[in-house]
């Protein structure tokens, strides 16, 4: 039986072997010294959340702190972390510096979405990583309690409001949203966002509320999307999932009543039994979410234990 933590490993953007080493952000001295050091590693983020990738796509553009001064004088850099012998430093650039410097280096700019597919796994969590942190701090200028301005510190991982009277700190956020595949004996529960091609289905999700644990979020998306009545569910993996700031949290449920009613936010939610889903899939005539979802684990999962059948060979066989 594998565990959660392997079948998280497996998520796209969840593979970052990475000491974020947040016990050192406080000590200014020391990060200085990394930030200056041979072995630091800039990455550089546009506005628009776009990083700079080496021109083949194989890695993100990684800059030494000579490079980085030269480039984009006077940024302040953000500690993400060290890794084999490397520290690892964000520098955001607005997005006419971007495609500048894209044009310089021979880089390419490029979205997350896009890029994660051909990164290796160490990269794609590395700029999942850096995407979340920068756009907080993109949108974390002023304090909620008082509308002062904030000063980043501890590296760009927290905000000071620089009212004395107040001195709030704030901390990047990071809303947890459960998806869940519901089975009923051989059938599970797909369902169609209203702007998504006909025929391509996912699994169900949603945020979690406050006062809410993860199991009653599970229970009350399914019934309030689809109509239908969960009773057990498991814990399957996690995904960090930067669009712009959640963590998605996969489960597998049970139905205890399968009858469908169908709620406001989906144009279509249906039961597909596993042959509806082989024939659907070798046909073409069925689409699902991208290998960089949890919903698509989460269907290879179910695939697996229903059946005993590997999703991945499904779909090229297709
Ligand atoms: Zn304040």
């Amino acid at each position: 039986m594998r565990t959660s933590s392997a079948r998280s490993r497996d998520n796209a953007f969840a593979a970052l072997e990475l000491d974020r080493a947040s016990e050192r952000r406080d000590d200014a001295t020391w990060l200085a010294e990394r930030a200056q050091a041979p072995t630091a590693r800039y990455l550089i983020l546009g506005a628009d959340g776009r990083a700079l990738i080496t021109a083949e796509r194989r890695s993100l553009q990684e800059f030494s702190s000579a490079d980085c001064a030269r480039l984009l004088p006077g940024a302040m850099p953000s500690f993400l972390g060290s890794a084999s012998g490397s520290d690892y430093f964000l520098v955001c650039a607005d997005d006419a510096s971007t495609v500048r410097l894209a044009a310089e280096s021979s880089a390419a700019a490029l979205d997350l979405r896009s890029a994660a597919a051909s990164l290796p796994a160490f990269h794609a969590g590395l700029f999942a990583y850096a995407r979340g942190l920068a756009h907080w701090q993109q949108r974390m200028r002023y304090c909620t309690a008082c509308a002062a301005p904030l000063a980043l510190e501890a590296g760009g991982h927290r905000a000071k409001c620089t009212n004395p009277q107040c001195g709030i700190e704030h901390f990047p956020r990071t809303d947890p949203a459960i998806i869940v595949i519901v089975g009923d004996g051989d059938r599970c529960l797909l369902g169609r966002g209203p702007q998504w091609p006909e025929r391509r289905y996912s699994t169900l999700a949603g945020f979690v509320e406050p006062g809410e644990t993860l199991e009653d979020a599970v229970r009350r998306e399914v019934f309030e999307e689809a109509g239908v009545r969960v009773g057990e569910c498991d814990y399957h993996s996690s995904q960090p999932w930067p669009f712009p700031a959640s963590i998605m949290l996969g489960f597998t449920a049970r139905a205890e009543d399968p009858t469908i009613r169908l709620g406001a936010e989906l144009a279509e939610a249906r039961w597909f039994s596993v042959d509806e889903l082989v024939d659907g899939l070798k046909a073409r005539t069925l689409g699902l979410s991208s290998p960089l979802s949890v919903s698509y684990r989460l269907i290879e999962h179910w695939l697996r234990q229903t059946a005993g059948l590997e999703l991945s060979t499904l779909i090229q066989d297709g």
